[in-house]
């Protein structure tokens, strides 16, 4: 059994099928999901989402550093109170992207702060999207590393020197179907050995990053958790490691970091 720890399933892409998107990846041998949120909105859909696909979906609630100029302290309170619900395991999408600075740095940083706080309030795990912002994030991670409890850095694309940083921190390391990509993957490729087998987790980001090596590809491009698996199998042959023992590390992973069981 493998665990997709990061699928859009808020996502309009998904409207004309939902369901049938999470049957598929369970025959595939997806046994769990775990729906990111990225604002409050979808934060409170995707515990929605959760609650109605129980005990298959789980959720996370938080607000993406995209959204953060829109965070308030009332939206925090929000926040929290959606944190307290049901099968929501983890504070996040939360962190820092100064590739495109959709929001301010300075609104990012604020944001992340009071997500910080909420996930010292309610000892959940953090998911942490960061992007061209590793320095920054480091340093607020290492500043505030007594409060959290642990955490898992999604879609991990950065540098060698960020990956040692992040697993100094005892963060995991959340691997995409970016690592099928013959050229914007190839540092991931060199990266993904070097990742601890207890520190490994699996996602496919969907309906976004579309391995890129697939057989028979969607004609949409749309991705979903039925391509895990592809994923899982290319992981392995980086790793030299079987398919099966990469499915059974991740999977121990996930259930530990989000407390599955
Ligand atoms: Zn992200």
């Amino acid at each position: 059994m493998l665990v997709d720890i990061g699928l859009n399933l808020s996502s309009n892409r998904y409207d004309r099928d939902r369901a049938d998107v999470l049957q598929r990846g369970i025959t595939a041998g997806v046994g769990r999901f775990i729906l990111t949120g990225t604002n409050l909105e979808e934060s409170a859909e995707v515990a929605r989402l959760a609650q109605l696909h129980a005990p298959h979906c789980l959720a996370t609630a938080g607000v993406h550093p995209h959204d953060a100029r829109h965070l308030d302290a009332a939206g925090v309170e929000a926040l929290r109170a959606l944190l307290h619900q049901p099968g929501v395991v983890a504070v996040g999408e939360t962190g820092l992207d100064f590739n495109r600075n959709y929001s301010p740095p300075d609104a990012q940083e604020r944001a992340f702060l009071w997500q910080l706080e909420l996930a010292a309030d309610t000892g959940l795990p953090l998911f942490l999207h960061e992007r061209d912002a590793s320095a920054r994030l480091l340093d607020i991670l290492n500043a505030t590393r007594d409060s959290w409890s642990g955490g898992v850095v999604h879609c991990f694309t950065g540098s060698r020197e960020a990956l040692y940083a992040y697993l100094d921190l005892g963060l995991l390391i959340g691997v995409t179907g970016w690592v099928c990509d013959e050229r914007r993957g190839q540092e991931l490729q060199s990266l993904v050995r070097k990742i601890p087998a207890d520190r490994l987790l699996l996602e496919t980001d969907g309906p976004y990053l579309l391995p890129r090596d697939l057989p028979s590809p969607p004609k949409d491009r749309r991705n979903e958790p039925a391509f895990l698996p592809h994923i899982a199998a290319v992981v392995a042959r980086l790793r030299g490691e079987s398919l099966q023992q990469v499915a059974d590390a991740t999977t121990a992973n996930a259930r530990r970091l989000f407390r599955l069981d």
